[in-house]
């Protein structure tokens, strides 16, 4: 019933001539991907109306790293669902780590970007996880716990997906032990009305621990920064044993 989703997540890398480079390397790679698995590349939004053209009709769908609540106005340096809706975008990622930490992005302004998402009929990615403080003084449970339950208020749980991500496997080399992470989204999947939501791990997912990241039974999926950028790791992940 739950969907393998694994999102590349491009962050701020790639102009459009190296995201050209890339899927030359990728695309051909897709001939090996089992059926039934959800390829998103998630690009900086000046690639996106490239990859559009140039995925038009293959296995990839495109996602957003952002969305602003309002359909349009005065809200310089954020962009709106119809201009991304336009540009064939389906998913979008929401409350990414980097943009709590960097860009004042909390558990409510997460949930108005959701509910917007959803509204222009797009499918969120929830990113939640916690720092390496907070995991080390016990809290990563209960600080979980919190921003599911301020960020999926009035969310439609038929059209979400969620990246469970500690912070500090982000960009580090540092994975989540496979075992904990599934841990972890487990709890996460108890806490939400539809257990058919698929749930990912993020957070230094390489070619060399996929395997056993994609074994565990509560992880449907992975959001990958780092290993997403080129493009025969990014093959080696979407083609998971
Ligand atoms: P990473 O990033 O794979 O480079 O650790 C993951 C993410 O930020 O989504």
């Amino acid at each position: 019933m739950r969907k393998i989703v694994i999102a590349g997540n491009w962050k701020m890398y790639k102009t459009q001539a190296e995201t050209q480079e890339f899927l030359r390397g990728f695309l051909p790679h897709l001939e090996e991907t089992p059926q039934g698995r959800e390829v998103i590349l998630c690009p900086p939004f000046t690639d996106l109306s490239v990859l559009s053209k140039t995925l038009h009709g293959s296995l990839i769908q495109l996602g957003a790293q952002n969305i602003h609540w309002e359909e349009y106005g005065a809200y310089t340096g954020e962009i709106s669902g119809p201009m991304l809706t336009e540009s064939g975008v389906r998913f979008v990622i929401v409350g990414h780590s980097e943009r709590r930490q960097y860009f004042g992005e909390t558990d409510a302004t997460v949930n108005l970007r959701l509910r917007t998402a959803q509204r222009f009929g797009l499918t969120p990615i929830l990113c939640v996880g916690e720092t390496k403080q907070q995991r080390d003084a016990g809290e990563t449970e209960s600080l979980i716990a919190l921003q599911l339950d301020k960020g999926l208020v009035d969310i439609d749980q038929n059209n979400l997906v969620i990246a469970y991500e500690p912070i500090w496997a982000i960009g580090t080399g540092e994975t989540c032990e496979a075992v904990e992470a599934n841990r972890i989204i487990g709890l996460i999947r108890s806490q939400l009305s539809n257990p058919n939501v698929s749930i990912q791990y993020g957070g230094s997912v390489k070619p060399n621990n996929i395997d056993e990241i994609m074994a565990q039974p509560e992880i449907d999926g992975v959001l990958v920064g780092g290993a997403s950028l080129e493009p025969e790791s990014f093959a080696r992940i979407v083609n998971f044993k």
